[in-house]
């Protein structure tokens, strides 16, 4: 068969499916599950790959599963689709505990589901030259990090977003790149999708000052007060936007999270969470060490001590040209569009662990339309199913296809324009490196 006619059979197979597909999206967005909490969402997609008669892998990542077919000894294309809900409690839709898909992963896991449904049911198969993997893949979104070092120390988890600890278990070994859509309100009139897109990694930090505590009125000589220091090292921290270059894109967000317990009482401890963004890996080293600084310089004003327990959060993302430009095929091919559909680069300070995975595999990420309202926040709203559900199902097998067909040709070709940072032990060494506890004591100046 030629391709068009396997790209026609793949379409007609999931049009000829949408209301199980619509289904799977509103059951999931009607039961939504945080980062490492998704075990229904992790069910029902098991369901749904079990229901085309794919063997199922489950708990691939503390959650989620993955499900794979198609020809041995070829490219592996994997398919992801991201589990995890945000908390949004001022969302009409969201659930008795708050919790909603205002970034609408919901919609990644129907369109995974259609895109395996249209591969599979077709019988399209058979004429490509190797494999694709269906992932649902758990805990993009960076939250609730109490709960997940609760895991880490209980030796069920090993690192904070789905996709590290996913790599980590051995489930990116046998893949060679990663096809993902996300929605989005696109930021121009009429578009379909924004295409390249780039983000920010960054390096999480819990930070603690630690003083001593003594009566505010009759004693404060005696203390050592943590909140001053938090606020000098503020004020260090603000006085240092300036060193930071437009195309590092820096974005430094802190909050202090805990200080003092009574107002006459010099407070003994302080406790902060600090995000430090970047564009490239060595800028958000860069700003980092800078942050660090200004953490000590605080601690050693005041004469007290800091904790700070840097954590790599996320890694840059710099998605690929080559897997970008065979899904834009696809979408002028398929409904006939020019220019005027597409946003070609989208760039932005916000991060996502697909980033971790670009730095081993090309990895694509397209931003696909069909809400209204903003992503995390309660205006969000899916406006148009069919472009937030088949609509990127379709352009995602149809990629696959692509890229697997003629000898996988274009996926060849595509793994042959890559160039790793890490190798996966690498990887892992280079978050062991930099996700370290530093300890700094003025006394011992
Ligand atoms: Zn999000
Ligand atoms: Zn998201």
């Amino acid at each position: 068969m030629d391709k068009q006619t396997l790209k026609r059979l793949c379409g007609e197979a999931i049009d000829r499916n949408r209301d199980a597909i619509f289904a799977l999206a509103d059951d999931i967005y009607r039961h939504p599950e945080m980062g490492f909490h998704e075990f229904r969402s992790t069910e029902k997609m098991k369901e749904a790959f079990e229901s085309l008669g794919l063997t199922v892998e489950a708990d691939i990542a503390y959650t989620g599963c993955s499900a794979k077919a198609g020809q041995e000894g070829g490219p592996v294309v994997a398919v992801m689709g991201e589990l995890d809900s945000l908390n949004c409690p001022d969302h009409p839709d969201c659930d008795a505990n708050g919790n909603m898909h205002s970034c609408g992963h919901h919609a990644q896991l129907a369109a995974l589901y259609g895109c395996a449904l249209g591969l599979v049911q077709s019988g399209v198969l058979p004429s490509l030259d190797g494999a694709v993997k269906f992932v649902a893949i758990p805990a993009e979104e960076y939250v609730d990090t109490d709960y997940r070092t609760g895991l880490i120390k209980e030796g069920k988890l090993h690192y904070y977003g789905g996709k590290q600890e996913y790599l980590y278990q051995g489930g990116m070994d046998d893949v060679d790149m990663v096809l993902q859509a996300h929605l989005i309100n696109p930021p121009k009139q009429g578009a379909v999708c924004c295409l390249d897109t780039d983000c920010d990694g960054f390096i999480g930090k819990s930070v603690r000052f630690i003083g001593r505590a003594s009566h505010a009125g009759f004693a404060p000589s005696e203390g050592i007060n943590a909140l001053n220091m938090a606020q000098l090292a503020l004020s260090g921290i603000h006085a240092l936007r300036e060193t930071f270059r437009d195309e590092d894109k820096i974005r430094v967000s802190t909050i202090i999270t805990r200080c003092g317990e009574m107002v006459n009482t010099v407070p003994a401890e302080a406790d902060m969470e600090i995000m430090v963004r970047g564009a490239t890996i060595d800028a958000m080293l860069d700003a980092s060490k800078k942050v660090d600084r200004a953490l000590k310089a605080g601690a050693l004003a005041i004469g007290g001590k800091v904790e700070i327990q840097n954590r790599i959060g996320y890694l840059p993302l710099h998605s690929s040209r080559e897997l970008t430009a065979v899904y834009r095929e696809n979408v002028e091919e398929y409904l006939g569009c020019d220019d005027s559909a597409f946003i070609t680069q989208y760039v932005s300070a916000g991060s996502t662990d697909l980033g971790d995975l670009s730095h081993l595999v090309p990895c694509m990420h397209i931003w696909t339309g069909g809400i209204s309202g903003a992503l995390h926040a309660s205006s969000f709203r899916v406006v148009d199913p069919e472009a937030a559900y088949i609509l990127p199902a379709k352009m995602l097998a149809m990629t696959v296809i692509d890229l697997l067909f003629d000898n996988a040709s274009r996926a060849k070709s595509v793994m042959d324009a890559f160039h790793p940072v890490f190798t996966k032990d690498s990887y892992l060494a280079f978050l062991q490196e930099h996700s370290k506890l530093d300890f700094f004591d003025s006394a011992a100046l």
